[in-house]
């Protein structure tokens, strides 16, 4: 590749003489989880408006940048998570942040549908792979995907998603590897936001650039390798 950047990756799909293949994961990858979890504290403030009168008009200031990893971000950031409001917000997030109502309406990072639509363009392979689970998933992450323009249903396109919610996504990724060598093509480019499945693709295609989002991660999450390609989003 003649540039580990974004443009070197279209450029080597171009110039790829076998199958070239882009490995994208989705959640605060190509799709902002953020987004999500913004509209669960919204609906929560709604639904818990007489226990915590403040909530309301905090949840509507608020924007996807606001917003981290865990859906509370924001109020202990701003010192109004209590112990009672954590478990009960917590608990309201976990029955909705892995249901397709929720996931169809996720905004995409910046300049990602463009990016996917031009590496499949110029011939790739996209090879969505996710840590979503079938059986409560598969039906928002598709209409997620057609709704804001991203390659699907057309060819030369794969939705990976996870057989059971209960199986581990690094397990699960490690077991994706196979299938994406069984295309007998080359991985070009991978792009992830967590750095431990960023490294277990890094080490099953060494002939591929690896990105890492950097948007938000597991707080457990090991140091990014060296090599791994940092980016804010999708822009060229
Ligand atoms: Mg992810």
């Amino acid at each position: 590749m003649a540039t580990r950047d974004l443009q070197g990756v279209l450029d080597a799909i171009g110039s790829a003489t076998d199958l070239p293949i882009v490995v994208f994961d989705l959640d605060s990858t190509l799709f902002l989880a953020r987004s999500r979890n913004l509209r669960i504290l919204q609906d929560f403030a709604e639904y818990g408006c007489g226990r915590y009168p403040d909530l309301p008009e905090f949840a509507a200031s608020l924007t996807v940048a606001d917003l981290g990893y865990m859906v509370d971000h924001p109020l202990s950031q701003r010192g109004l998570l209590t112990d009672g409001l954590k478990t009960e917000l917590r608990a309201f997030w976990a029955e909705r942040f892995f249901t397709d109502d929720y996931c169809e309406h996720d905004q995409p990072t910046p300049g990602a549908p463009e990016f996917a639509q031009a590496c499949h363009e110029a011939g790739a392979l996209i090879y969505y792979l996710t840590g979503r689970h079938i059986s409560g998933m598969a039906l928002g992450t598709t209409t997620a995907l057609v709704k804001q323009g991203f390659p699907l249903f057309r060819g030369r396109t794969v939705l990976h998603l996870k057989p059971t919610f209960e199986m581990p996504d690094g397990a699960f990724k490690k077991q994706a590897v196979a299938d994406i060598h069984s295309y007998g093509g080359s991985v070009v480019a991978t792009f992830e936001n967590e750095p431990g499945h960023a490294d277990t693709l890094r080490q099953a295609f060494p002939e591929g650039v690896h990105f890492l989002l950097d948007t938000v991660h597991s707080p457990t999450a090991p140091e990014p390798h060296p090599e791994i390609v940092h980016i804010p989003d999708f822009r060229l």
